[in-house]
């Protein structure tokens, strides 16, 4: 059972049981799908219905936002935890590092992939990244051929929401691979080229006021976080 946040069913998982569920992906023959919504992509699957039936459909639905956390306070199902994206793979990197699992990066610029993928086989020492390809692609065939050769059992898909699950509910059993997470800017991240907030914002569920010092631009698409929080009190006012 799915824990409903505003049409989009959230996996009522703490970090470490997530992890454990997705090397139990791991183990089964794919593909499967992971997500990490955060309360902009909720709100993208309110108006998009085959996003929105992708991820009913997808094996893992992680909490990103805090958003998500306070509307399901405000909904009165309240969610066991916060999971953020990055954490996950973070996670879930240092479990299958050793292992001979293999990990393959798609999406962001023209080599941030390839920086990511140096800067985690240091973090994560026996971590087998086995191919990069940045997501500025036109053809689909050439990038699902190379995950396939490259033998990955899994892939971070960093295309940005909903273009990362489409691709994923699209390609995803064509690439071979057995788990594909749509991880949205992760790779900036981990490449080096986006700090994550400080630690101080991150434990005060602040990540999002951090993000908007550093790239104000967002503003436009921020704004519209009060609303989502405003439409589930809504919601439980109308008692759904
Ligand atoms: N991106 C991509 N291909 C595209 C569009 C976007 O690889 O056609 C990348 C972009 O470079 C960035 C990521 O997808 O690395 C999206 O980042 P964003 O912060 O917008 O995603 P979020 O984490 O908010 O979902």
């Amino acid at each position: 059972m799915r824990t409903d946040v505003l049409g989009v069913g959230f996996d009522n998982v703490t970090l470490d049981e997530a992890v454990d569920r997705a090397l139990a992906l791991l183990e089964e023959d794919g593909p499967h799908l992971a997500a990490t919504p955060n309360p902009e992509i909720v709100q993208c699957a309110g108006r998009d219905p085959e996003f929105a039936g992708i991820l009913s459909r997808a094996d893992l639905v992680l909490p990103d936002g805090v958003g998500v956390i306070h509307a399901a306070n405000i909904l009165g199902r309240p969610l066991r935890a916060r999971v953020p994206g990055i954490d996950f793979a973070s996670a879930l990197m240092g479990r299958i590092a050793g292992t001979g699992k293999r990990l393959y990066l798609l999406g962001a610029a023209p080599g941030v992939a390839e920086q990511a993928a140096a800067n985690l086989q240091a973090a994560y020492p026996g971590l087998v990244v086995c191919g990069t390809h940045d997501g500025y692609f036109k053809e689909d065939g050439p990038v699902i051929d190379a995950i396939r050769k490259a033998g990955a059992d899994l892939v971070f898909v960093c295309l940005g929401a909903p273009k990362q699950e489409k691709w994923i509910a699209a390609h995803g059993a064509a690439t071979g691979a057995r788990l594909l997470v749509g991880l949205g800017g992760s790779l900036d991240v981990f490449a080096g080229k986006v700090d994550r907030a400080p630690e101080g914002f991150q434990r005060l569920g602040l990540e999002w006021l951090y993000r908007l010092i550093r790239e104000p631009s967002r503003i436009g698409r921020m704004a519209k976080l009060p609303l989502f929080l405003v439409s589930a009190a809504g919601a439980r006012l109308r008692g759904s």
